[in-house]
Formats: structure tokens, C-alpha cells, sequence
């Protein structure tokens, strides 16, 4: 059996940033009382996965610590957490172990302990390399905090890898170059350069529904995304996912186990996990989280199996996104022979330029990624009408 990942969710923040939608609260008090939870969620979610034995490995090769803000906790709940896991599990020696950091939650000291505890692979919050971007993103840090964090982690870790945003109102391409040339210049193995996005219930989409800021037009984004892709090619980083650039070598093997459908447990508030084709979702909710543990149960949101219908569409968007459809191995998973139904369609994708077809392998371009979910459906929409559930 392949070995399994695992993600772990710190649901933390010292203030919330006003684009972000991910599970997080600020009160900071809570922090000993969940990582004492998480630590028994841990283990009564491993026991139970191997009674009904859904786990055919105790493998673990990927762990990601995420948040929230990992780096705003103290390093010996870090230690904590790693050593439960290990008394479940068998990490393999060369497992990538991943901590997000956040510029405003982080010092030096830290570092060194997270070294020492086996983290291998920091990923850092930068957003941006301009102060007044920052400010907009209502973020806590300073460019200079910024690169003052990426130095003194370059000092303990070589696999860095840090976030970037782009598409912020009124945002000119002499902006995004001023930050995109700065992590180049920095020579950092691996960017993640993720496209601001309205998110629904956030303070910044009630504040464009209320038409106090101007998002910048679809053909502008497209175009800095491409802008953004060219320029990272030419400086050798390879462009393996939507949002994601590594130098060779520096792909992040556990965000990889999403894109290709492997399988990931979860722990924590709002974390999500996929075992024997069961998706599971925690609670979102801190004080249900404890509530649901100290009754002895798990805190599930939802636990469903995904239908073959499910899994083919998964497969297919998140191949689509990242590495590329592999006809051979869609073939090994669900019993269909995609050359023979999307023949048309990939004469069309590779004319014109928004895919390469290699190795049976449809991979998109970056032209092919900007509009990654308009492909996808048009692929899906070809394969339903094959009615593939009948050749299954
Ligand atoms: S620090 Fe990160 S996780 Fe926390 S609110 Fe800001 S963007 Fe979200």
C-alpha cells in the first residue's frame, strides 16, 4: 500500500485577515486546552480506522501542519503533536513534514526547535513584498518583517517555500513584478502565487457587494497570471499545479497526495481527510470540537463515501490542475478508455495551446489552467454522455 499523509489543522490567527475564509479564531487562550483534544483525536481516530481496519498502512511519508498560524503556537506543542502521531504510525525517514509560518508568529528560537523536532519544509505567509499591499490584506506584518523571517529560516531549512497573492485592486504589473522579482531574487525553491479570490462571507466580498472596492477585470487577472507563469519558466521554476512553482526537486509532495486522489487523514478543527474512499470533514467550531471528543465521540461534520461518479469527477479536475490527466492510470481506476471518447477534444485542447498531450498524458498549459474549470467540465460533460457508469 502506498504510504499516507497526514494534515494537521491549527486553527489559530492573532487577527483575522479580512480575505481569508479558512476555520480560524483569536482567542489564544484556547490553544493548550485544543492541542490536548487534537492529541486524543489523534489517537481515537487512528484506533478506530484500524478496528474497521479502512487504514491498510501505518505508513506516513507527508505531514502538513496548517492553519490558522502553526508558528503561533509554542515548539513543545509541535513536539507534542509529532510524537502522538509516531505512536501510531511508522513516519518514514525521508517524509517531507511541512509547518506554515506566519512573518508576525515567528521568531528565530523557533526555528531551531522546529528543525530540531523534524520539521524539513517551512511555508511562509509573505502575501506580498509591498507594505501598502499588506496593508490592504490586513496583514500584521512588514516587508522587511518578511524577509527578515525568510532569512532566518533559510538559516535552518533549504526546502522554503513562501505564498504570494496577486490581483489586488487597482494592482499594476510593476507591483506584482516588485514582489515577483524579490522572491526570485531570493532564490527560494518553491512559490505559491494563488490569485485573490472574493470569497463568500469574508469582509472583503460584503465589501465588494457594497461596492467599496473595484476588483480588477478578468482579462487584467488573466494576464497577470500569465505574466507571473512566463516569467517564473524562464527563471527555471516549474509551473505543476494552478497556483504552485518549484524548482526540481522542491514539488510539495503533500499537497500532491490531494491532486492525485491519495489518501490523507486529518486532524483537527475543520480538517479534511480521505480514507478508503471516505471523505470525513471536522467541525468548524473549536468549542464543538472539545464537546464532541469529550463525549467520547469523533468530531466529525460529515463522513460520506464518495460514488464512482464522485471519485471519476475529482480525479479528473484535480489531474486536470495539476500534473495532468494520465489516460493510462484513469483507465486502471475506472475501466475507461478516454482516447476513444476525447479524441476530438484534445485535437482542440492542443491546437490551441491550452493543453500538451505527451506520454498519454493531458496536461494543461498555463493559457489551459487559467480556465482549468471550463476544461473540466467540458471533458466531464463528454464523458457522461458516454454513460460511463455502463461501462464500468
Ligand atoms: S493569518 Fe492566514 S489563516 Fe490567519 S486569518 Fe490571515 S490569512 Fe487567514
Amino acid at each position: 500500500m502506498p504510504p499516507i499523509g497526514i494534515y494537521i489543522h491549527i486553527p489559530f490567527c492573532k487577527r483575522k485577515c479580512h480575505y481569508c475564509d479558512f476555520y480560524s479564531i483569536t482567542n489564544l487562550k484556547e490553544i493548550p486546552n485544543y492541542i490536548n483534544y487534537l492529541l486524543l483525536e489523534i489517537q481515537r481516530r487512528s484506533l478506530s480506522f484500524f478496528e474497521q481496519s479502512s487504514i491498510k498502512t501505518n505508513t506516513i511519508d507527508t505531514i502538513f501542519i496548517g492553519g490558522g498560524t502553526p508558528s503561533l503556537i509554542n515548539p513543545k506543542y509541535i513536539e507534542k503533536i509529532l510524537s502522538e502521531i509516531d505512536k501510531y504510525f511508522d513516519l518514514s525517514s525521508d517524509a517531507e513534514i511541512t509547518l506554515e509560518c506566519n512573518p508576525a508568529a515567528s521568531d528565530a528560537k523557533s526555528f531551531s526547535d522546529y528543525a530540531f523536532l523534524g520539521i524539513n519544509r517551512i511555508s511562509i505567509g509573505v502575501q506580498s513584498f509591498l507594505d501598502d499591499e499588506l496593508r490592504f490584506l490586513q496583514r500584521l506584518h512588514s516587508t522587511s518583517e518578511a524577509m527578515a523571517t525568510i532569512e532566518t529560516a533559510r538559516k535552518y531549512f533549504d526546502n522554503l517555500s513562501i505564498d504570494l497573492i496577486f490581483g489586488l485592486p487597482g494592482q499594476t504589473f510593476a507591483n506584482i513584478n516588485k514582489s515577483l522579482s524579490q522572491a526570485i531574487e531570493l532564490d527560494l525553491p518553491h512559490i505559491s502565487y494563488y490569485a485573490l479570490i472574493y470569497e463568500e462571507g469574508t469582509p472583503l466580498h460584503n465589501d465588494l457587494l457594497e461596492g467599496k472596492i473595484l476588483p480588477i477585470a478578468d482579462e487584467q487577472s488573466a494576464e497577470y497570471y500569465l505574466q507571473i507563469g512566463d516569467t517564473l519558466g524562464s527563471k527555471g521554476y516549474e509551473h505543476y499545479e494552478i497556483s504552485n512553482y518549484a524548482r526540481l526537486g522542491y514539488r510539495c509532495r503533500h499537497n500532491i497526495k490531494y491532486w492525485t486522489c491519495s489518501e490523507t487523514l486529518a486532524f483537527g478543527a475543520s480538517a479534511v481527510g480521505m480514507i478508503n474512499d471516505f471523505r470525513y470533514k471536522n467541525v468548524s467550531d473549536v468549542s464543538r470540537y472539545f464537546a464532541l471528543l469529550n463525549n467520547g465521540n469523533l468530531p466529525d461534520e460529515l463522513c460520506e463515501k464518495l460514488t464512482f461518479e464522485e471519485r471519476l469527477t475529482e480525479f479528473v479536475f484535480l489531474s486536470l490542475r495539476s500534473l495532468g490527466l494520465n489516460f493510462k492510470d484513469f483507465s486502471e481506476r475506472f475501466g475507461v478508455d478516454l482516447f476513444a471518447l476525447l479524441n476530438n477534444e484534445i485535437e482542440l485542447l492542443v491546437a490551441s495551446n491550452l493543453a500538451t498531450f505527451e506520454n498519454k498524458t493531458l496536461k494543461l498549459t498555463p493559457k489551459g489552467y487559467y480556465i482549468c474549470d471550463e476544461i473540466t467540465l467540458r471533458l466531464l460533460k463528454k464523458i457522461e454522455k458516454a454513460n460511463v457508469q455502463n461501462i464500468r
